[in-house]
């Protein structure tokens, strides 16, 4: 395949280059996003412990290996120490296999592209081989999707003990749990999506709904707080830590790319001498939460910003609304309920802009 020895070929080259004749030196350039070359004094304020190492490819991309006069060794002789030696032969292999991964999704008929000259078949062939094989499977598809949704009685993947009530798929590998175990394991991880089993059939449950089991031996569903994920302090006073008590503290609403929650900000207290803890305004922020407004009685997840923001340079023409109904899509299918305010989210979506560009120019005056 043409592609195939273009790659290779290429792979070859940059190997050549590394074989430097005598006399030259070479040296890493580290460029900036607009593929400026970082100067060396920059580089020399950035310890190498503190900066990323170069390990993903787009990274790799934005560093460029040139030959070095004897002007600019001079100049940079300072900053060499501090500039992250990479290592060519490690920097080769992980490309040949990103370049083997990419060649495997070029041989299969799903992603093959028909100007590639040299392929077996053509473009028409190859489009028709692949729906033959989506239609034969088919039957067997839609069998496991019916065989999927059938909520059999199981033993809870946890304590192995229990009958498993439900199930949730953001704990795979293990995603059935009894009752319990459920309270026990979703209290590290409150907004996990799960489905109740007791009907029959899988039904989704929002994480302010938990499941008991009466004296009778039948089911019932019950209200229970569903905490903020935050990283608490483990001590708020001079008192033994094993004195505090998390309890339930202003009720809120926090939106991210699964839509909303109605999840309640903890309360930690000392039963000895009462001091109380709860999380602030910074305390939200270095949790990777974004507040609506200054009260913060409605927050986002930072990755939701940055999601928004993506699709606005990717699809220009999608509007906010189409964004809030995707989000309440989300909270709805997941068992969930609530509206998300389109314009509430907008002034703080500019909010965080906003900050984010002035955290760049401080940290740019900094260095
Ligand atoms: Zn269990
Ligand atoms: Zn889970
Ligand atoms: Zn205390």
């Amino acid at each position: 395949m043409r592609h195939k020895g273009a790659l290779i070929s290429i792979l070859e080259n940059k190997k050549k280059k590394t074989n430097k004749p005598p006399g030259i030196r070479f040296r890493w350039r580290q460029r900036d996003e607009r593929g400026q070359i970082v100067s060396q004094t920059r580089k020399a304020t950035t310890s190498t412990s503190f900066a990323p190492r170069a390990s993903t490819s787009r990274a790799r991309l934005v560093q460029h290996l040139g030959p070095v006069t004897e002007e600019e060794s001079e100049t940079s002789t300072s900053g060499l120490e501090s500039t992250p030696v990479l290592n060519i032969d490690e920097e080769i292999s992980i490309l040949h296999r990103e370049i083997n991964i990419l060649l495997a999704d070029l041989e299969d008929p799903e992603c093959s592209n028909p100007a590639v000259p040299g392929a077996s078949h053509s473009w028409s062939v190859r489009k028709e081989l692949s729906q033959d094989r989506w239609r034969e499977s088919r039957p067997e598809i839609v069998d496991s999707l019916l065989a999927a949704e059938h909520a059999s009685q199981k033993i809870c993947q946890s304590c192995n003990v229990k009958r498993a009530i439900l199930r949730c798929r953001d704990c795979l590998p293990k995603q059935l749990y009894c009752e319990d175990c459920d309270v026990s394991t979703h209290a590290k991880f409150p907004l996990h999506n799960r489905e109740s089993m007791i009907e029959g059939f899988y039904t989704p449950l929002p994480p302010t709904t938990a499941i008991s089991l009466h004296s009778d031996g039948k089911y019932a569903l019950h209200e229970q707080d569903c905490f903020l994920p935050l990283d608490v302090p483990e001590v708020i006073c001079g008192c033994l830590t094993s004195t505090i008590h998390v309890g339930p503290g202003k009720h809120i609403i926090l939106v991210g790319i699964n839509g909303r929650y109605n999840v309640t900000v903890p309360v930690l207290t000392c039963t000895t001498c009462l001091s109380t803890w709860t999380a602030n305004l910074a305390d939200l922020i270095k949790n990777g939460y974004w507040p609506a407004t200054v009260n913060c009685d409605t927050i986002y997840q930072v990755d939701l910003f940055s999601s928004f923001e993506e699709l606005k340079v990717s699809a220009p023409g999608m509007s906010r609304l189409a964004f809030m109904r995707i989000l309440e899509q989300r909270t709805d299918y997941f068992g969930r309920n609530g509206m998300i305010c389109g314009d509430t989210f907008q002034k703080s979506f500019f909010e965080w802009t906003y900050s984010m560009a002035t955290r760049g120019l401080r940290t740019a005056t900094v260095s």
